[in-house]
């Protein structure tokens, strides 16, 4: 396992520019996800890494030695790529020893060990013998990544490793790829669109927007403390106010936002008079019918405009008027509100999020 450093990588196809200048520190023994929407870069990184593609400007290590211009066979990273790409005539035995006989150095017999030990690894001890197309979509996944640590890599690439299957399915083998990961401690970079996939598996994660890497950092910290209306935006839902700053008070923003004086956190940059958002996360909402606030929440009313049950919880969507809509959770057990009637949304100051338009 080692360390991949960015220092200034950046990647352009003539006018294209699939990659802004980017730095970026992956530990050792990490599992790092690039989470992001179609074309924002995260293929493009996955790639330089694995020297797939050469960087156009700034510098690419793994461990200690640069690898910027050396080619991927030059490079012991191991990948997995969303298709398997297992070998369809080749047996599971021969599909893991491949990269292994390729780099010699080891007998049959050693190999043989070697292939047993990797699949009790991917807990699927005893199919040597088996061709991939009798093995699930799932099980041939875990082929996969067997066959591409087979060799010890110092990294580990996963290209939406999860993406051709179902979401039960799914959930499992995010807790399998972490597990083996973690047996492992193989510094690991996985590339998903998936925002739920991003966060059971990583340590940290990097949102990415138009090849410029907008926030890194763990679930909660992305979750709870956004830098950004996109990346606010991008992971889990949220409701934005809008908002202009008033004053500042200690950790607090202080904030005019329709009508009245609020106050959140956050965006410590943001000038006097400077248009932000008011972020709110539906979880942090209370939605009252009869008006009663609690005692130091702020609070909005409006027009209930959809309830939605999803199983746990009740999705209430509030019309606040100006074209601001506020969609907040409701457990079971609070009394339900119904479509048509005035609501109150309360909240606590401390779980508003500023963040500059
Ligand atoms: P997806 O989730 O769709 O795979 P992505 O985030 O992985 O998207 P990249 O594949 O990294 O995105 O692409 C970033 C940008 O670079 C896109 O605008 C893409 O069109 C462009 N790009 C990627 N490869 C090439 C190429 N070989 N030639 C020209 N442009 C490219």
């Amino acid at each position: 396992m080692s360390r991949v450093r960015f220092e200034g990588v950046a990647k352009e196809y003539g006018p294209v520019v699939a990659l802004q200048p980017l730095d970026l520190d992956i530990r050792e023994g990490e599992f790092l996800t690039l989470l992001g929407p179609s074309g924002c870069g995260k293929t493009t990184t996955l790639r330089l890494i694995a020297g797939l593609i050469t960087p156009t400007r700034g510098r690419l290590y793994l461990g200690d030695d640069e690898v910027s211009l050396l080619p991927p066979e030059k490079r012991n990273v191991g990948m997995v790529f969303q298709d398997y790409a297992l070998f369809p005539h080749m047996t599971i035995r021969d599909n893991i020893a491949f990269g292994l006989v390729e780099r010699g150095g080891l007998d049959k017999a050693a190999i043989g060990r070697r292939v047993s030990e990797l699949l009790e690894l991917v807990s699927l001890p005893g199919v040597e013998a088996r061709y991939p197309s009798q093995l699930s979509g799932g099980q041939q996944q875990r082929i996969a990544v067997a066959r591409a640590v087979a060799f010890a890599p110092k990294v580990l690439l996963l290209d939406e490793p999860l993406g051709a299957l179902d979401l039960k399915l799914r959930e499992s083998m995010q807790v399998e790829l972490r597990r083996i990961q973690q047996e492992l401690s193989i510094t690991t970079v996985a590339v998903t669109h998936d925002q739920t996939e991003a966060m059971n598996m990583s340590d940290r994660i990097a949102i990415m927007n138009h090849g410029v890497l907008e926030q890194i950092g763990t679930a909660d910290e992305i979750y709870d403390r956004p830098k950004t209306r996109y990346v606010a935006d991008f992971v889990g839902q949220i409701s934005f106010l809008p908002a202009r700053v008033s004053a500042r008070d200690g950790e607090w923003t202080v904030v005019e936002s329709m009508g009245r004086t609020r106050r959140g956190r956050g965006d410590a940059t943001a000038t006097l008079g400077r248009d932000v958002a008011l972020a709110l996360r539906p979880e942090r909402l209370r939605v009252v019918a009869d008006g009663t606030v609690p005692a130091g929440n702020d609070s909005l009313s409006g027009t209930v405009t959809g309830v939605r049950f999803i199983g746990s919880r009740h999705i209430v969507t509030v019309d606040a008027g100006d074209g601001v809509l506020v969609v907040a959770e409701m457990s079971r057990n609070e009394p339900p509100c119904d479509p048509g009637t005035r609501a109150t949304v309360c909240w606590n100051p401390a779980d508003a999020i500023v963040l500059a338009q």
